[in-house]
């Protein structure tokens, strides 16, 4: 008879799997069963990757580059890396201070591998993006939740992050533009947490996937920016899945410290050898080619964002702060919950997440999933017509409740 809990390690048994992909794949499949679904759930562009990165991908497949590349990837991508920080920011970086991952994702895994022992905090600002608790857990750390409010905007608050500070405080996640609230942090109160860092010797983990798709002006505020002093103390985490619609080609990169990057390299030597050749050469394509796609998603985000903000702000009870980057809006449905459906109260954001579901056939995020109970996440990485179709469905939801 199997027994799970002698089977299997306790480190994975304190982790549930990713909810993002887990309600995405129960949208897929029924679809594919027939039913009329609107995925807003997990986050990805719905544009393709672009022609000229899928061409490149294949000419390096006809061309034979199949094979293994360096652990820490192919050296021309870590180097476009590199110009690209130069370009962009006026940070100098050399290539191996650069590592080629399977996804912006498995970059962050190996980064807490690589630095996390048993008993080290990270402190992660709530609404996290869901992977980032038991991605610490796995390495054996104690993530250490910090709330963001709504009526701040859900800014990074210094005099939060302070309260949970202790001497085993070993690093702290920066997302910004965040998954899942859309919240960019203000430059003011990022020098204040930077000075923290920087007092307290923690590493800064700043996963910046969502920094090209900002809605406001110039570039997106950044803690290395607000104190350049901390550059060999912080870690940035990057891809390509959102800016060039590459999520399936899973290729992401980070870059940081040197001794880090390579504690990094034997982990992933050690386990996927390296990402993907035929994968890597479309990223370098990316990187290296015109840089206007991005500038395209955003534009086209742009009436998306607008219409699911004000269709929800519409919705007697729901308020939505208006996302200034990334491709998701976060409601707070809380003055919903205690209501019932057929007799069964909706007791939360699983509950009314499950309810749009099977009631309004609308894939969501619940809340909770990002430590926010009160909130729901839509994608709106998705057509403006499935948004109209999406919000009249869950305003006759919404309505059906007693
Ligand atoms: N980051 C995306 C999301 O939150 C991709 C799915 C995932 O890996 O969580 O939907």
């Amino acid at each position: 008879m199997f027994s799970e809990k002698f089977v299997l390690s306790d480190r994975v048994l304190q982790v549930a799997p990713s909810p993002t992909l887990a309600v995405n794949a129960k949208a897929k499949a029924l679809r594919a069963a027939g039913a009329d679904i609107l995925n807003f759930s997990v986050g990805e562009p719905d544009m393709p990757t672009p022609a000229h990165v899928c061409a490149a991908g294949k000419k390096a497949i006809e061309e034979g580059r199949t094979r293994y590349t360096p652990a820490a990837g192919i050296p021309e991508l870590r180097e476009a890396v590199c110009a690209k920080l130069k370009q962009e920011h006026g940070w100098e970086y050399k290539p191996e201070e650069v590592q080629i991952s399977c996804g912006g994702k498995h970059g962050l895994f190996n980064i807490f591998q690589a630095v996390l022992n048993p008993g080290d905090e990270v402190l992660i600002p709530a609404p996290y993006w869901v992977s980032y608790p038991p991605m610490v857990q796995l390495a054996g750390g104690t993530p250490v939740i910090v709330p963001l409010q709504q009526d701040r905007q859900f800014d990074i608050d210094p005099a939060v992050v302070a309260r949970y500070v202790t001497s085993k405080t070993k690093a702290i996640v920066l997302n910004s533009p965040s998954n899942p609230t859309g919240a960019v942090y203000s430059l003011a109160a990022l020098a204040e947490v930077a000075k923290m860092a920087y007092e307290g010797g923690w590493l800064v983990v700043s996963d910046d996937m969502y920094e090209e798709l900002y809605y406001g002006e110039g570039k997106v505020p950044h803690i290395l920016h607000a104190d350049p002093r901390l550059k060999d103390q912080t870690v940035l985490s990057n891809g390509v899945s959102k800016a060039f619609a590459m999520t399936g080609w899973r290729i992401g990169y980070s870059i940081g410290p040197r001794e880090v990057i390579r504690a990094m390299n034997k982990i992933q030597s050690q386990s996927t050898s390296n990402p993907a050749a035929p994968s890597q050469y479309a990223a370098l394509a990316a990187l290296t080619g015109p840089q206007d796609f991005p500038h395209q998603m955003r534009e086209a985000f742009l009436p998306r964002r607008a219409f699911f903000v004000e269709s929800l702000e519409s919705i007697p009870g729901v308020s939505c702060v208006a996302p200034m980057g990334a491709f998701y809006v976060f409601p707070n449905f809380s003055a919903y919950y205690g209501k019932k459906f057929k007799g069964t109260a909706i007791d939360g954001s699983v509950a009314l997440a499950d309810y749009f579901l099977d009631e309004a056939q609308v894939a969501s995020v619940p809340g909770a999933a990002f430590g926010a109970d009160d909130f729901i996440r839509f994608s709106f990485a998705t057509s403006l017509t499935t948004i109209e179709r999406g919000m009249e469905r869950i305003k006759q939801a919404l309505a059906a409740l007693q």
